[in-house]
């Protein structure tokens, strides 16, 4: 059997408002309002532990900002925030349990497992997916080979393509030897029937 596998952020999820309001709103709803300079300082300490795969970043993220004293009641807020922000494309549950009667379903994300999974289930999306690998599971965020090679490992299959929203979805897909299909919005109802159609 084939495989199809789904990023996730853009993907089977996206954002109906800017990230900047979310993250506005999340600290907001801790501290009553939300400095420019915590926006600031938030996005730059997130994205540079991102990078190094340092353990919770969004905790350790707030934890950097200064007058922050406690980061955990602000990173439970910006994932229920996160969480309501989120919406999936039409007819979604309907495509999915439609295109499982053909392919192995797997999604493979950038982030940290349990954040990520927490989408997922918010959305009731888990039930349909065989496999999930986010980058720090393998300490390596796409268009690296490493997340590619372990959705592989835990999802065996004859052929992969991915479905994703950004270059490295597409790059890395590629780099893999695996068919890539750019998701620009719409539902998943044109997605072809089998691996290597288009
Ligand atoms: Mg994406």
């Amino acid at each position: 059997m084939d495989a199809l596998v789904f990023d996730l952020d853009g993907t089977l999820l996206r954002l109906e408002r800017a990230y900047r309001d979310v993250l506005a709103d999340a600290i907001a709803d801790v501290r009553g309002d939300a400095p420019d300079g915590w926006l600031a300082a938030y996005d730059d300490a997130f994205f540079a532990g991102f990078d190094a795969f340092e353990p919770a970043p969004v905790r350790r993220a707030f934890d950097r900002i200064d007058g922050c004293s406690d980061p955990e009641p602000y990173a439970a807020a910006l994932l229920e925030r996160e969480l309501e922000s989120l919406a999936p494309p039409a007819n979604v549950h309907a495509d999915l349990e439609r295109l499982a009667e053909s392919f192995e379903l797997g999604v493979l994300t950038d982030g940290v497992r349990d954040w990520q999974l927490e989408k997922l289930r918010a959305h009731d999306l888990e039930p349909y997916v065989d496999a999930i690998v986010a980058s720090y599971d393998v300490s390596a965020h796409k268009p690296a080979l490493a997340p590619y090679r372990e959705l592989e490992e835990r999802l065996p299959a004859d052929r992969y393509a991915m479905i994703g929203d950004s270059d490295a979805d597409i790059e890395g897909a590629r780099n893999a030897g695996w068919a890539a299909y750019r998701y620009d919005g719409g539902g998943f109802g044109e997605l072809p029937e089998a691996i290597g159609e288009r």
